[in-house]
């Protein structure tokens, strides 16, 4: 008998997108045949970088990645996932602060939508990397370097210097 075919989305914010997400995303691709990764639209506490710039810094990360694809959305998660036909939803875990706010989401989302989320456990060495800490780092003008991708460190810094301005 073939194996059902499993359409996943990783919904967030990635403002911006650190290595705990790709990490998190290359484990999830290898568990399922299509990975979205949804970036949401709706306004979160004073984002860095619009919706649009977002994907458009994932799609560059992401091009290798078979099965991998990024787009933006608005509204209900739930909503979001019907839309696109997704089996499951993506969610990344990093302490047990996390498990405690994820379990309540997951299980709301079930019992609305009746829809599965599969957690994935981050590799050690991203457990303590938030976007919201490297917005703050980066703002006083600390070093994040090892914890986004180079490219995202430099457009970060631009976008920094420019707020200075
Ligand atoms: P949200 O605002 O929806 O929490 P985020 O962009 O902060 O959006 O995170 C999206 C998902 O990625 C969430 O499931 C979050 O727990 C997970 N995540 C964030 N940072 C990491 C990390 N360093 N390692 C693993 N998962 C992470």
């Amino acid at each position: 008998m073939g194996r059902k075919f499993v359409r996943a989305i990783f919904p967030g914010s990635f403002d911006p997108i650190t290595n705990g997400h790709l990490d998190v995303i290359s484990r999830g691709m290898k568990l399922f045949d299509e990975l979205i990764i949804a970036v949401g639209r709706s306004p979160i506490k004073n984002p860095l970088f619009s919706p649009q710039e977002r994907v458009e810094m994932i799609a560059e990360l992401i091009a290798d990645m078979p099965g991998v694809s990024v787009e933006s959305f608005d509204g209900l998660t739930v909503e979001y996932a019907a839309q696109k036909k997704a089996d499951v939803i993506l969610r990344g875990l990093r302490s047990l602060t996390d498990v405690q706010y994820e379990f309540q989401l997951a299980m709301t989302n079930r019992a609305v939508a009746g829809i599965e989320t599969v957690f994935i456990m981050t590799s050690e060495q991203y457990g303590f990397t938030s976007s919201t800490l490297i917005r703050q780092i980066a703002a006083l003008g600390g070093n994040v370097s090892g914890l986004i991708p180079k490219s995202i460190y430099s457009l970060l810094q631009q976008r920094i210097h420019k707020l200075k301005d």
